[in-house]
């Protein structure tokens, strides 16, 4: 591999799941396995905020594993009750911060607007943004995908310009993919989608994330389809052993690739 090879990004948010036994066995498993790494891969793990302080310890400083919370404030302090600052995540050990997932855009509130003001909060913070955007069925049905995801990215990074502080990643994540409902979506779903995004961020951004329904046996043809740096995972990464297999699946195949080219 050379110096400029771009890093294949996988993650896993846990969204609300994960007591801190849990969160503890599964970081302390993690950076067992991370010793011996995984070239090429840059793995990153969201657990809930009351864990982050917990996995943030038991995997820094040298495991490379990036942690991320799953949500912030764009406002520093104050009274906003129940919310949790940009300084606040970064204090407990985050370095990467989840914003606009489509089950924050469906039941808190977060409009582009506020996407947007957490998006240079973080910024701001010395953060990186992982921005979540996604159509839902009714408009991939009607051929509207990339009208809706493109005009998500503009609002979200309106302003942000290259070299601004940690290049935000966006991951594409088509509401009708993702969860237990979701359906898997193909190459040939994402491809169209995936590529508008990439030509449209340009370099503001540092990579483009596929994310829904992704699984082992899934993972090589979404790594394959051009313009995607890498996949956010839920379910299958639920489990330490499950998320293992994708990174080990993810650095063979980049293995396969290099060496092949
Ligand atoms: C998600 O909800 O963002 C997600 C990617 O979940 P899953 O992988 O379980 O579809």
């Amino acid at each position: 591999m050379t110096v400029d090879e771009p890093l294949t990004w996988i993650g896993t948010s846990w969204k609300m799941n994960g007591s801190l036994a849990f969160a503890r066995a599964y970081a302390t498993g993690l950076r067992a396995r991370a010793a011996a790494g995984w070239p090429g891969i840059q793995p990153f793990l969201i657990p809930p905020a009351t864990a982050l302080a917990v996995v943030s310890e038991v995997l820094r400083p040298a495991s490379g594993i990036i942690v991320g919370a799953q949500n912030a404030h764009w406002e520093q302090r104050g009274a906003w009750t129940g919310e949790l600052s940009v300084e606040q995540v970064a204090d407990a050990g985050a370095t990467l911060v989840e914003i606009g997932h489509s089950e924050r855009r469906a039941w808190f509130g977060d409009t582009d607007e506020v996407v947007h003001r957490k998006v240079l909060a973080t910024l701001r913070a010395g953060l990186r943004p992982l921005v979540c955007v996604g159509e839902s069925a009714e408009d991939f049905a009607a051929g509207r995908s990339v009208e809706v995801v493109t005009a998500q990215v503009s609002s979200a990074l309106a302003g942000v310009a290259p070299g601004e502080g940690q290049a935000p990643l966006v991951a594409y994540e088509p509401i009708w993919a993702i969860g237990e409902h979701g359906r898997e979506a193909t190459p040939e779903d994402i491809v169209a989608t995936v590529g508008a995004i990439a030509d449209h961020v340009g370099d503001r951004v540092g990579s483009v994330l596929y994310g829904g329904s992704v699984n082992r046996e899934n993972l090589t043809d979404i790594l394959g389809v051009p313009g995607v740096g890498g996949v956010f995972v839920g379910r299958a990464a639920w489990t330490l052993t499950g998320y293992l297999a994708l990174l080990d699946l993810a650095a063979d195949q980049l293995a396969g690739r290099l060496n092949v080219g």
